[in-house]
């Protein structure tokens, strides 16, 4: 029988991840303001306690949340996974991310590793998982710096944590080397195209 409404695929999940530095937010924020993926794409805002930077709104680039507003959400199923990183909690809001997927909508998110393969874990079939390489150490501290100039401790914890974290980059689906940010997105955008397809 022939129905008028269009079949509507299952949206999938895109994570990137990869150490502090690396790119990974730029670039899903370049991919998601491409002309040819706008559409396609919505980015998940995940709850932080962590402070926020200069220039960060909320709601934007995080729903910033007291430590006590977070642990009422976890206690209340409302966050989907969560990670401590440098002492802060991040998590992902169940309920937005769900509504989507069932809408058929593609999510995009920036996530830790612990996070990346608690949501493969999750939608085994529905998530692509992206590491974001930087091109060097010495680059990625550079980089480092840059952001957390105010704070020594943190710049050193973070760099510390990156080098940790490149060791899991063979555990992902993809792999991309943030040398040149448009040689990069053009490898993001590449595999967005083509996991949608699938
Ligand atoms: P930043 O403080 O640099 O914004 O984020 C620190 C780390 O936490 C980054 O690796 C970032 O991708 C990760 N992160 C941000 N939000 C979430 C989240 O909701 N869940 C998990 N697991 N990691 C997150």
């Amino acid at each position: 029988m022939k129905t008028d409404k269009k079949q509507r695929k299952p949206g999938k999940i895109f994570i990137l991840s990869g150490p502090s530095g690396s790119g990974k937010t730029t670039l899903l924020a370049s991919l998601i303001k491409d002309n040819k993926i706008s559409n396609l794409l919505v980015r998940s805002c995940s709850i932080t306690t962590r402070p926020r930077r200069t220039g960060e709104r909320d709601a934007k680039e995080y729903f910033f949340v007291t430590t006590a507003e977070f642990k009422r959400l976890q206690k209340a199923k409302k966050i989907l996974e969560w990670t401590r990183y440098l002492g802060y909690y991040y998590g992902t809001p169940k309920g937005p991310l769900e509504s989507k997927l069932k809408e058929g909508q593609n999510i995009g998110l920036c996530l830790d590793i612990k996070g990346s393969r608690t949501l493969k874990k999750l939608y085994p079939d529905k998530t692509v998982t992206i590491f974001v390489l930087p091109p060097s150490l010495d680059e990625l501290k550079t980089r480092i710096e840059k952001r957390s100039r105010a704070d020594r401790k943190e710049t050193a914890s973070r760099i510390r944590l990156a080098s940790q974290e490149i060791l899991a980059a063979a555990g992902f689906d993809y792999c991309i080397l943030n040398q040149n940010l448009k040689v990069a997105l053009g490898e993001l955008k590449d595999i967005f195209l083509q996991e949608i397809k699938k």
